[in-house]
């Protein structure tokens, strides 16, 4: 045995299971159920070529060599991203704990009323700072959230501005560089035209919908908008701001103008720059507008009991559900970011947070002071952390990068500074030393920090925040750390046991994988550095995007989008620039599938297409008759088929060839939904079965985290015809040489994350890959083998195989009373998350185990549904007082003096023998959504409602 081996510690079955695994299954060996699995002629004929496989050690050496090629200078770029600290209690307890980052959404709320807390503390907080009514639980990234306001004004426009079709949207030239690109490119297929200019010559009489403001502006100016946005209201313009976190504890909130939307970053509330992310964007806006705000909200509600619970709010509003009727297509976010940020703000609460912003305001006061007394202009009259100097830039520019340091320098005469919390007095004198250098002249050393206002007095903030309990009681560690602790434990995550999601691929996130994510080498690096000093990530991504297009078999990658959905929205634009450039600007239909994830029509429509929906046969599989009669139809306008393989049923069409040429014999691209390709690694690809661009979930198959609901990395890979058309940024180039404009904020989209699926496959190399899929395939046919007299699986393979997950049928139960829910809540007393519940097929539940399972867990979890069968046959229609339909079980319950229902609490909480070893309780019973969503509540209540419960 090579104990060194990663593959080893990755796959979870041991090689003693393997025959009785495949006995179970009913073959002999591995390579027979790849035969019977894997259709023949899409099956990689020559292995991929990759690097040969590290140890975890000796990955772990050649990552710290690549982290000392970053050269990390202290960076003043600002542009929405400044270095902050991360309180240590939250990086050990939250980032660097997998009871926190390997969670997934919270979809069942009843074991996930920790990060539902978490998260509505950081509603709470944006709510405050903004000054809006509601905020969402996160977006990818500002640049992004900014776009998202604009298609939610643009969605919400005045009935005779829709009727007069008013298409105009305003946007201030002092929004962020990447935050236009995007607004660039999300316009074009809405068909919205952006107008930039200063806001302060615009022009009133002509008709916008809506416009965008920044505040602090990127050159730093404080402006107060006050009269402006009143104007604009007056004139039916729809405002959005996209303002900085932390400013907002000095400024008056946006809200208080009275704008509609106000977006931005939490990065700098403790989250590592990470050369350009994850970190979570908010996205605020007015109650009216509930039913159009993208993302996910996190409500309250009560539970069964009339508990005070917590849960996802308002869900028909999302893209999974309105499909081709979506205005966006986010799914995943970036949870686990907007969980530290939130705890930033627990952790420092308002006072803290007053003296950051206090101090570093002083800090930008002491340098303007220091540099205009070395005979420096400083041109902000007003600002909260950034100044500008007018000098010569290229001559600060050598001084400065010679003294590692960075400044930002939007033109010829000009360097612009942005100050952060991390700044000290030294940093400070070092910075002004280099002007006097510059000057020619001597630096007096700055030994205090000069007090200051420079802060337009209409817009100082007099308004309180963060004002709850819950941002004023945490303040010493170990209050912290045990608030922490307490969420953590009401959460099951793969730390307890498996979480058999179909088509989220929960799989195990190696330590070793994670371990870099805590080095500042590569923690402390701002996206929008030279190049040059960012060698450790640029070798790093450029490997990546070499394996993941090997993996894919085409001939490029990008690395920039942050999600899945984000992934499908930006190959769909690459198809349709490349369309474009042939002088086929015209074709803009996109055929989709009707099993394909929400996602899919969500972003076709946002690319400016037109989703035509193709049948499925019986057997699930894609009905190529209907898709041929449909691409024949259209083959003037085709532009794209979307389609998952393996499909979302779980099965290898074998007709998936057939289907990708008839494809292109009409003119069109075939775009494959990656989020299976657990089920593809080393044994097929995306241009084996002849698609021209695929998305991968680099968070499913590719082991980053899903975080509880975020970050993601949604890569795409491209055929050599797209490759040109690859999305770049506005500040440092990157992308095809016929690039379409930026998909999301940072060059690289979430690099630091980049490093987890980096490890995953240099640790495993083509052997651990091919294993890993090959495993993933075996064991979802064990639980199908183990399940079988017991459930239905609905779809298989020609031959009688599942693919890496299957679907099981619980409509049948209906007869006995018992809902497809009633067996997800249920799992939760045997200590089980819900495999996917009604998605691809009402009624269902998709289960996918991946190939980090042992055969030990995926036994307890066929015992456990094959008792919950025996439970199901135990009920009967027309009486509700059973277990399943009381379930979860809360201690509380279990626990109380009175005890009436028909079973008996040890039947209730302890179903087998393996759950007293380890039991998970629910904290709360069933939570009731309707209530919640008919009394919408998204932030933590008041502190009266504390005060008169204490009463
Ligand atoms: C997860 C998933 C997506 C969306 O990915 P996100 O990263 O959540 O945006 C799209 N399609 C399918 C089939 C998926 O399973």
């Amino acid at each position: 045995m090579n104990t060194d081996s990663f593959a080893l510690r990755h796959i979870g079955p041991r090689r003693s299971d393997l025959s009785e695994m495949l006995k179970t299954v009913g073959v002999d060996s591995m390579e027979q159920l790849i035969f019977e699995t894997v259709p023949d002629d899409i099956r990689l004929q020559k292995e991929l070529n990759l690097d040969p496989a590290l140890s975890e050690h000796e990955y772990l050496e050649h990552i710290n060599e690549l982290a000392a090629k970053n050269k990390v200078f202290k960076t003043y770029i600002g542009l929405g991203y400044n270095q902050s600290i991360s309180p240590p209690v939250i990086q050990r307890n939250i980032l660097e704990n997998p009871g926190w980052y390997t969670a997934y959404t919270p979809y069942q709320a009843e074991i996930a009323q920790g990060r539902l807390e978490a998260l509505l503390n950081f509603q709470t907080m944006v709510i405050d700072l903004t000054g809006m009514e509601l905020a969402n639980a996160s977006l990818l990234d500002e640049a992004t959230a900014a776009a998202e306001a604009m298609a939610l004004l643009f969605a919400v426009r005045e009935r005779d501005q829709k009727k007069n079709n008013v298409v105009k949207f305003f946007v201030s030239e002092e929004v962020l560089p990447q935050t236009l690109s995007l607004l660039q490119t999300r316009s074009q297929p809405l068909g919205i035209e952006l107008v930039v200019g200063n806001h302060e010559t615009f022009d009133f009489s002509s008709e916008f919908f809506g416009m965008i403001l920044q505040y602090p502006g990127k050159t730093g100016r404080v402006y107060n908008y006050k009269e402006f946005i009143a104007k604009a209201k007056d004139a039916q313009i729809k405002v959005a701001v996209a303002a900085d976190i932390l400013s907002l504890v000095k400024l008056e909130s946006p809200g208080n103008f009275g704008v509609d939307v106000v977006v931005g970053t939490t990065q700098r509330f403790g989250i590592p720059l990470g050369y350009g992310g994850p970190h979570a964007a908010f996205f605020a806006t007015k109650d009216e507008y509930k039913r159009s705000i993208p993302g996910r909200i996190i409500g309250v509600t009560k539970d069964t009991d009339g508990n005070r619970a917590l849960r996802m709010a308002l869900q028909t509003r999302e893209q999974h559900i309105k499909r081709d009727k979506a205005t966006s297509n986010i799914c995943t976010a970036q949870v686990l970011l907007a969980v530290m940020a939130g705890m930033y703000a627990v952790y420092h609460g308002p006072r803290g947070l007053e003296d950051i912003a206090t101090k570093l305001h002083n800090k930008a006061v002491t340098l303007a002071d220091s540099l205009e007394n070395l005979g420096y202009f400083q041109a902000n009259e007003t600002y909260f952390d950034t100044i500008a100097i007018k000098t010569e830039a290229s001559k600060i520019k050598a001084i400065a990068e010679a003294n590692e340091v960075n400044f930002y320098y939007p033109d010829d005469a000009t360097v612009s500074i942005s100050l952060n919390e991390t700044t000290t007095l030294k940093d400070i004198n070092r910075i002004v030393r280099i002007f006097a250098e510059a000057a020619q002249k001597e630096a007096s050393e700055i030994t205090e920090l000069l007090i200051g206002n420079k802060i337009p007095k209409e817009v100082n903030r007099k308004t309180d925040f963060l004002t709850n309990e819950v941002f004023n009681s945490y303040h010493s560690e170990t209050e912290l750390m045990r608030y922490i602790k307490k969420l953590e434990r009401k959460d099951l995550s793969l730390n307890h046991s498996m979480i058999s999601l179909g088509s989220c691929t929960m799989k195990l996130n190696a330590a070793a994988e994670m371990l870099p994510l805590s080095d500042p080498q590569w923690g402390n690096m701002h996206p929008f550095v030279p190049v040059a000093q960012a060698e450790g990530y640029q070798l790093m991504l450029r490997k990546l995007e070499q394996q993941l297009t090997e993996i894919t078999g085409f001939a490029g990658t990008s690395l920039q989008p942050n999600s899945g959905a984000q992934g499908e929205y930006a190959g769909l634009m690459v198809i349709r620039a490349y369309h474009e450039s042939r002088g086929d600007a015209h074709r803009n239909i996109c055929l989709i599938p009707s099993s394909a994830h929400g996602t899919n029509p969500a972003s076709a429509v946002m690319a400016g297409m037109k989703v035509v929906v193709t049948k499925a046969t019986v057997e699930g599989n894609i009905d190529v008759d209907d898709l041929r009669e449909k691409a024949a139809l259209h083959k003037d306008n085709l532009a794209c088929l979307m389609v998952t393989y393996p499909s979302t049923h779980g099965v290898y069409e074998s007709a998936i060839k057939e289907v990708t040429s008839l494809i292109h014999e009409n003119g069109g691209q075939v775009y494959m939904d990656g989020a299976n390709m657990n089920a593809q690694v080393a044994l097929t690809n995306p241009g084996a079965i002849g698609a021209d661009v695929c998305h991968l979930n680099l968070h499913k198959t590719f082991a980053i985290p899903h975080g509880g609901g975020g970050p993601g990395v949604g890569p795409i890979c491209v055929a050599k015809q797209l490759v040109p058309f690859l999305p770049t940024n506005p500040v440092i180039e990157t992308g095809g040489e016929n690039a379409i404009s930026a998909i999301s904020a940072a060059p690289w989209g979430s690099s630091l994350v980049c490093l987890i699926s980096y490890a995953y496959i240099t640790m495993l190399g083509v052997d651990g890959l091919k294993k890993s899929t090959q495993y993933a395939i075996l064991n979802a046919n064990y639980i199908k083998e183990r399940l079988s007299g017991h459930f239905d699986v609905l779809y298989t393979g020609e031959r009688g195989r599942a693919a890496h997950e299957m679907i099981v049928d619980c409509r049948p139960f209906k007869e006995n009373g018992i809902e497809v829910t009633d067996i997800a809540k249920r799992l939760m007393d045997y200590g089980f998350h819900a495999p996917t519940v009604s998605f691809p097929v009402a009624g269902t539940l998709m289960i996918e185990p991946t190939e980090s399972e042992s055969k030990a867990e995926l036994d307890r979890f066929c015992d456990a549904m094959i008792s919950i069968r025996k439970e199901i046959d135990a009920s009967e229609k027309d009486n509700a007082n059973n277990v399943l339909k009381n379930s979860p079980h809360t201690l509380t319950m279990v626990t109380s003096d009175t005890w009436e229902f028909p079973y008996s609490r040890q039947e209730a909480a302890f179903p087998l023998a393996y759950v007293s070893e380890n039991k998970f309780w629910p904290t709360v019973r069933r939570v009731d959504d309707a209530f919640g969503d008919r009394n919408l509540i998204c932030s933590c209540e008041p502190i009266e409602a504390y005060m008169e419960t204490n009463a």
